[in-house]
This record gives C-alpha cells, structure tokens and sequence, in this order.
C-alpha cells in the first residue's frame, strides 16, 4: 500500500510556501480583481470528468487551482460584496484551518484538546451573548443547523424522552415565529417530524418585527384549537432588514406560556459585542437558546454556525445515545465527557473551534464590536445618500448593517436586470430580495474590508447604470 505522503517532502514543501505567498497576495490585493466573475462553459465543463484513476503531480493541481477554481469563487472576500449576509473572512482564520488541517483532529468526542477549545469557544459564546456561565452549546456548519438543533431541544422540553422514541404522535406542537424569520425555521420544522404548517408565521409591523399583540391572539387561539404551543423565536437581525424583534416582550411571553424561547441570532446576536447596539438585543440574555454564526459578522472562514443551549441537561438528553462501540470512560482517551457527538446530531466533527478560538484571541471581542458598529454606519451612510436622490427610495428603515431600496420608475425585472448588470461587472455585488410586493436592492454590508469610498462607489455605480436603462 502506497503511504500518501511523499519520501521526500521538500518539492511538497515548496509548493506549500509558495501557496502560502499567493494566498496573502491574494488577500493583500482583493481590490485588485473583480469581485466575481461568471464561469466560462468550459472551466464548468472541464469539472465534469470521469473519476481519476491515476494520480496528478500537486503542482499541476494548483495550476488547475489557480486558473480554474480560485478566480471564480463568490466573492465575498472582496470590499464589494453585499450581497446575502456574508461574512469577509480574515487571514487568522486562514492560517488556523491549515493547522488544524495538519492536525485532522475529529472533535466528535474524547479526551482531546480540541474538544476542550471548542468548550473555551462556547463560554465566550456565552459571554458574548449574556447567557450564564453554565450554558452548553456546540459549533456547527452554520444557523441552519443551529436554529434546527435547538428546536430539537425545545421539543425534547415539551415531550421528554417519549418525543425521542415514539415520535411527536397526536401532540400538535406549534411554534411561532414572524413572517420574516429566516427559511430555515420552516426547514426545522419540517425536518422535526412537526411539519411547516404548525409553524405560526406571526404579521410584521411597519418596521418588520413581530407584532406582538398577533403573537398573544395567535397563542390564544390555538391553546383554544387544543394545541400545544412549544416554541417562540424571535429573530435578532432578520435577513432581510435586519430587524430585530422585540425580544423582552417575547421572553415575557414565552415565561408566561411556560414555552421554550429561540432566538435566530444568525448574525444579529454579534450587534451584542458593540455596547452602542447592545440595548436593541435587550430580552437575548434570556432565552433557553440562541443560534448564531461566527462566519458572518465574527469574520472566521466558512463554516462556523454556533447553538447555545441555557440548560445543559436538555441538550444532552436531546442527543445523547448510548452505544457500546462509543462509551466513554473515566480516564483515558475515551474519557471526557460530555462529548459533542451527545450534544448534536454530528460524531465525526472537524476542529471548527481552532479558527474561532484564533480570530477571537487574535483580534480580541471589541474588534468585532468596532466593525458592528462601522458596517451599520456604512448602512446609515447609504440609507442617508439613499433618502437624498429623488430616483432611488429605502424600502425599508435601516436598522442594523442592511439597506434596501427600491428605484423609481423601474419594473422588477429592469431592476433585476441592473443588480445581474452591476454583479458581472465585477465591482459590487448587491442581491435583490421582495419589499412591500416589490422587487427592492439589498446591500448588506457584513465584510470588515467595506469603507465609505466603497459605499460612495457602489452608489455612483448603481446611479449610472440608472442613466443608462
Ligand atoms: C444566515 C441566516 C441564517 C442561516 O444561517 P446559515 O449559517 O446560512 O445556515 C438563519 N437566520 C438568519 C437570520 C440568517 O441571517
């Protein structure tokens, strides 16, 4: 059997340092290249090849790299992006998945100092969000798997063990959460067993949070229909708009109806680390769970999606099995419990933690904060330039780091047609989203590369691409 390791290391080595070089070029000069560019037919093609049964000298796969792959990535690295809700990266991150590359380290389980990184991640999390020092948590792919895990755990709360081996049955759970939360809400009840249609979609008011009063006579009525209400999310940050519900009024509500609060903090929860954003997020510190990524605002490399869960004895009797092939012991390898593979639905589990940990020693907390605070300014700077020209209206008020707007005069497919005109010519890269009925342009501004000048110039773009239609 051929070991995959070369006998001698050193042209391996050198193309490993030369990588290295490219990749900080890379990162130094993103201004440089577009940021994105659509992908010719035959570089899609050419990823449409039988299986290699021989093997390809590494220097040749990075030329294939280079020309092939690294130029036709999102882009989201760049000080252009804006699109979705993308976080920037940094090179911290970058460094921390190549060690943690070298060290392979599965972090399902046992004793092990990956496990006891990502546990020193998760107190910060805690920290960061005002939950208690005592908070359990595990890191996943992303707030996906965050907001359906703690839903798993808020079902574990209303039907205990029963829920786990005989399935929900005749109880007809019910979760509420508002019209704008995130798709995945609806992916996580779907994927519960609990079906789409007992989620509650709660109406927005004027400034897209839940209404609260619809919240209460949704509750109401369906205590009346003899179901059983389990879970309230509120959102901190919708993707949308950005808004973020009321969420001391929720927590009230939740305690009042003895029911399990979620808040879908995707990005939202890290407003928490800039003290000017903190008292928006009042009500987060006490919910029974929060989901949130480190990938967005936190700026560590995808992926990195994170889930708290306030009673850590809920979490684990949620996922824990037992299995002989996996029993922990008291010393040893097999001992240090509990071990993540009992927390959430993953066993084998990379060293997620090792990027997190380094971004957050590296730079510190209050870095974060700083870029919170200056991307929601860049979104008021654009609102305000926005609300100044008379062809271009807010289609909604900018709460945190997101401005959509709407162009007068324009029809939904012109305007996708402009934001498709703006994206290939490879300086910014809004996405579009539906306002009010109407097709609006969402520049979320998430990338710690982002500057005013960038915010003046995708204005400038889109207003002279307005001249031209
Ligand atoms: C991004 C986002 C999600 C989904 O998170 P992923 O990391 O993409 O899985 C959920 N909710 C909100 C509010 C988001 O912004």
């Amino acid at each position: 059997m051929p070991s995959l390791d070369p006998t001698d290391w050193s042209q391996l080595r050198s193309l490993g340092h030369q990588m290295m070089d490219d990749m900080f070029d890379h990162l130094a000069k993103l201004r440089d290249n577009p940021v994105w560019r659509p992908m010719p037919d035959n570089v899609r093609d050419s990823f449409q090849k039988p299986l290699p049964r021989s093997g390809t000298n590494p220097k040749a796969i990075y030329e294939t790299f280079t020309r092939s792959i690294q130029p036709y990535v999102t882009g989201n690295t760049h000080p252009g992006f804006m699109g979705w809700v993308h976080g920037g990266g940094n090179p911290i991150s970058m460094l921390a998945e190549l060690l943690a590359g070298a060290m392979n380290a599965n972090c399902g389980g046992r004793d092990h100092v990956g496990i006891t990184v990502e546990r020193q991640v998760i107190a910060w999390a805690a920290e960061m969000t005002g939950m208690p020092p005592t908070t359990s948590g595990v890191l996943l792919t992303g707030s996906s798997m965050a907001n359906f895990v703690a839903l798993l755990c808020a079902r574990y709360s209303a039907l205990g063990a029963a829920g786990r081996e005989t399935g929900i049955g005749g109880h007809q759970l019910t979760a509420y959460a508002a019209a704008t939360a995130h798709r995945c809400i609806a992916g996580a009840m779907d994927m519960a067993g609990i079906g789409t249609e007992n989620l509650r979609r709660i109406p927005v008011d004027a400034e897209y949070r839940m209404d609260i009063a619809k919240l209460q006579s949704a509750l109401a009525e369906d205590r009346q229909a003899g179901k059983r209400p389990f879970l309230i999310i509120g959102t901190a940050g919708t993707v949308d708009t950005g808004a973020i519900d009321d969420l001391s009024a929720i927590a009230d509500i939740a305690a009042g109806e003895k029911i399990w609060f979620h808040v879908d903090g995707a990005f939202g929860a890290l407003a928490a680390l800039s003290p000017r954003q903190k008292p928006r997020l009042a009500g987060i510190e006490r919910a029974d769970s929060i989901a949130f990524d480190f990938h967005k605002w936190a700026q560590v490399t995808y992926d990195a999606g994170c889930v708290l869960i306030r009673d850590a004895e809920i979490q684990r009797a949620t996922f824990a099995q037992k299995t002989n092939y996996l029993a922990a012991a008291a010393r040893g390898l097999a001992g240090g419990e509990p071990w993540p593979c009992d927390l959430g639905p993953d066993l084998s589990r990379g060293f997620r933690a090792l990027k997190i940990w380094a971004t957050l020693t590296a730079y510190g907390a209050g870095a974060f904060g700083e870029i919170v605070d200056a991307t929601c300014e860049l979104a008021q700077h654009l609102g305000a330039r926005i609300e100044s020209s008379n062809r271009l209206e807010l289609a909604a008020s900018v709460s945190l780091n997101i401005a959509c707007f709407h162009i007068r005069g324009l029809s939904d497919p012109q305007l996708a047609a402009l934001v498709a005109d703006l994206q290939e010519s490879g300086r910014f890269a809004p996405s579009t989203t539906t306002l009010n009925g109407r097709l609006a342009i969402r520049a979320a501004i998430v990338n710690h590369r982002t500057t005013r000048a960038d915010i003046d110039g995708f204005f400038d773009a889109i207003a002279a691409l307005i001249d031209r239609v």
